[in-house]
């Protein structure tokens, strides 16, 4: 589906990514993280929603999957705990707060916070290859 972007040209594991997407602004940076590390072609971004809504197809293809990096923003670990009740084990999850980002009402995410958990996720999903 994607590959991971650990540069090697036989490289072509599937590497699915997801944001918790929720309404806080570390969440919002796990978002935007999300779609950019898509767009530097790390991986697939994929709709944790159908995951949380219980979609067969969905959940097949999360445990089909190389990897699934999962982007939380807080402690609170929605997208985690989503993969968790589905007993889904091939995960690697990352949280926007353990990189000293506040979480913060009525503030909206920066650049360079974004680019920190790029840096994050890239370094994640190299880690798991
Ligand atoms: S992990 Fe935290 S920021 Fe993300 S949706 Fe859950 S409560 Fe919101």
């Amino acid at each position: 589906m994607s590959e991971c972007g650990c540069g090697s040209s036989e490289c072509e594991r599937t590497v699915l990514i997801y944001a918790c997407s929720g309404g806080a602004n570390v969440a919002e940076i796990s978002d935007q993280a999300a779609r950019e590390l898509a767009s530097a072609g790390q991986g697939a971004m994929f709709c944790l929603a159908g995951l949380g809504a219980d979609i067969p197809g969905m959940i097949q293809t999360a445990r089909d999957a190389d990897l699934n990096l999962v982007i939380d923003g807080c402690p609170m670990d929605c997208a985690k705990k989503i993969f968790d009740r589905h007993e889904l084990t091939n995960y690697r999850q990352i949280k926007v707060t353990d990189l000293g980002i506040e979480k913060v009402k009525g503030v909206r995410g920066s650049c360079e916070q974004v680019a920190a958990v790029v840096k994050k996720a890239g370094e994640a999903i190299a880690e798991c290859g």
